[in-house]
């Protein structure tokens, strides 16, 4: 498999292939939605430079259900404004996207031993629509939510991913959203802050695994061990880097994008894989 860091050489790659590449993106604070930042403008740039796909599956960190994995099956999902404290300028921002209902009723069927069921009440969280508001600004590509479950192993959500990857070939992006490292209690504030050290760790580890296909690894909690609970004391940021990473083959080639660390204990590394 190859390896880069630039989106020039991901854009020759995707120029030959017919198979949807598959996103993850580190979304980090709401505040990326409405400030001018180096993500943003990342996440602008891999818009331009994707094929323009039938529709987008998302999943995202902020949707967490137990026991099932829902997907949202509405016509016209909401913005959710899931967050508190932040200026009305966040809160007033709308990505009217419309849904895709057919294709998330199959998406349902896919799932079906994995517990799924269709969903009618969720919508866009910020998870997906701080970051599809600069992929796709036009809010013109049909998309919808599939849930995380966070009552399973981290080994579901690789699982998961290899039965979502079929869809590619049906002209649908995946996008995971959520982040490689995401410590709350460890945010140290101010710009410039110097990463923790378990955090430039973990961070190091995944790229690694992820590089070599040691998907396993990436979900050996066993392994892992107090990296990983440093790293996220609680999964549900991690889980989409998973899904992603399970919907992968040795087909694809792999692009890293914003591999840096926020507030010393957050990652922003994002990447793609891309059908070579
Ligand atoms: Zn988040």
């Amino acid at each position: 498999m190859s390896v880069t860091h630039t989106l020039a050489s991901l854009r020759d790659s995707l120029s030959a292939s017919s198979r949807m590449p598959l996103v993850f993106l580190g979304h980090g604070s709401p505040m990326n939605a409405i400030e001018d930042t180096h993500y943003a403008r990342a996440w602008t740039e891999l818009g331009r430079t994707l094929p323009r796909p039938q529709a987008i599956l998302v999943v995202s960190a902020h949707w967490m259900t137990r026991g099932t994995t829902l997907v949202d099956v509405s016509a016209m999902p909401k913005t959710i404004h899931d967050f508190y404290g932040f200026p009305q300028a966040l809160f007033d921002q709308q990505y009217p996207a419309p849904g895709a209902p057919e294709l998330a009723r199959d998406v349902v069927t896919l799932l079906a031993s994995h517990h799924s069921d269709e969903d009618d009440s969720w919508g866009l969280d910020h998870g997906a629509w701080t970051v599809l508001k600069f992929l796709y600004p036009g809010a013109d590509v049909p998309v919808f939510q599939v849930s995380i479950d966070m009552s399973r192993g981290l080994d579901h959500q690789l699982e998961i991913g290899r039965t979502l990857s079929q869809l590619r070939d049906r002209g649908v992006l995946i996008l995971g959203s959520g982040n490689v490292v995401h410590n709350l209690r460890a945010v140290k504030w101010g710009a410039g802050a110097t990463p923790h050290d378990w955090a430039l760790e973990f961070d190091r580890l995944f790229a690694d695994k992820l590089t070599d296909r040691d998907f396993a690894a990436l979900a050996d909690r066993k392994g892992l061990g107090t990296l990983l609970a440093q790293a996220h004391p609680s999964v549900d940021h991690y889980l989409p880097a998973l899904t992603i990473a399970g919907a992968s083959d040795d087909r694809d080639d792999l692009t890293f994008m914003t591999d840096n660390i926020d507030l010393a204990s957050v990652s922003m590394r994002s990447y793609v894989f891309h059908a070579r």
